[in-house]
């Protein structure tokens, strides 16, 4: 025991980055990807002054029940639907995410799915490495242009404005949908109109999906969403699992009621819904919208900024730049 605080990074990261912890912080860091389950994740919380972790880590109030010293969980994510941020608080414990650092490669990430899902290329890589390619029809694999046809974004917040920024190159009209509108311009930079949430269904030839998952998006897209949608749209989650009802996404999909979708979350994820994957018009990849070297890195070095800040040190010393409950701090002063 060295006397300084103790931080634990759940998963392995950047050592370059994370080294910038050490002056303050007696630092463990997990060499392999794991998953801990609540009771040993509750065990090794309970000895710890800061805890960075990814989102595959559910951090609630039994998890934080036996860590007095525990001051902040500082996620490796912009959404935080893994944490009970009201347990966290109720806690005295700060949580802190990764906003805007990951926001360009999300939409980088955002086109490549809506590209490769208009023109199919997921099922013609598989039908050409499966040896089929004998001659080319000129009306085979035939796919959607993208000039022309309507964008629309359920969430136009940081990362839907850098997808919707994208779309003039491509020649595509945008509309939004959130729960409040935003200020003219922020609409008009990013040419975005905004419409209700029935329009954004009924219009969207593409429709992409950036909201965070609450209680209130859960199942935002379902049955009933599906089927308001036009037949020839495609659909793009982004965002988080459970937001969309892959069983009904599944149904709308074999049954010809959507042409295609492109999903990066899944409910229940790392499983996939066996009917998805049974299907040649979705793309499906394993939540890897963020994953760059530039972005994981950057995601890294504010989550090391949370920390180092809350505890006094670094260029935000005192101000943890992406504290989800600011909050806490009154409740319980930075130590
Ligand atoms: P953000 O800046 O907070 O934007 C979220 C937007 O969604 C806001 O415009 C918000 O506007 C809107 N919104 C929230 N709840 C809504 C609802 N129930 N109905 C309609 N609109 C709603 O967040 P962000 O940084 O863009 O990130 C968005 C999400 O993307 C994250 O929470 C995360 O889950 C996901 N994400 C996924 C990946 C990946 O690897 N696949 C990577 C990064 C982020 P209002 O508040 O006005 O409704």
């Amino acid at each position: 025991m060295t006397g300084k605080p103790r931080v634990w990074i759940s998963r392995p990261t950047f050592p370059d980055i994370v080294a910038r912890l050490e002056p303050y912080f007696e630092v463990t860091a997990e060499a392999v990807e794991r998953v801990f389950a609540p009771a040993e994740l509750a065990s090794r919380l309970a000895s710890l002054d800061a805890a960075i972790v990814g989102l595959n880590q559910r951090i609630g109030a039994a998890e934080v029940a036996n860590a007095p010293r525990l001051r902040i969980v500082a996620n490796l994510a912009v959404g935080y639907d893994n944490l009970d941020v009201p347990a966290l608080t109720a806690a005295g414990i700060a949580a802190s995410n990764t906003p805007d650092v990951l926001s360009e490669s999300v939409a980088d990430y955002t086109w490549a799915l809506m590209l490769a899902t208009a023109r199919h290329m997921g099922a013609a890589e598989r039908w050409l490495r499966a040896g089929q390619w004998r001659a080319n029809g000129f009306k085979d694999w035939l796919g959607l242009d993208t000039r022309g046809r309507t964008l629309g974004i359920l969430g136009l917040g940081r990362i839907g404005q850098a997808i919707a920024h994208r779309a003039a190159g491509f020649g595509m009209p945008v509309i939004y949908h959130n729960r409040s509108r935003l200020p003219a311009a922020v609409e008009a930079g990013c040419a975005a109109r905004y419409v209700d949430k029935p329009t954004l269904l009924a219009e969207s030839d593409f429709l992409v999906l950036a909201v965070p998952l609450t209680g209130e998006s859960h199942h935002a897209i379902g049955a009933a969403e599906l089927a308001a949608m036009k037949p020839t749209a495609v659909l793009v989650n982004i965002a988080r699992g459970g937001i969309v009802d892959d069983a009904a996404l599944a149904a709308a999909l074999a049954d010809g009621r959507l042409a295609a979708a492109a999903l990066d979350v899944f409910e229940g994820e790392p499983a996939v819904h066996p009917a998805l994957l049974a299907l040649d018009n979705v793309i499906l990849s394993p939540h890897i919208a963020s994953a760059t070297w530039d972005t994981r890195r950057a995601m890294t070095a504010l989550a090391v900024d949370n920390v180092l800040a809350l505890f006094g040190h670094g260029p935000h010393a005192g101000h943890p730049p992406s504290l989800v409950n600011p909050g806490v701090l009154a409740a319980r002063p930075a130590p």
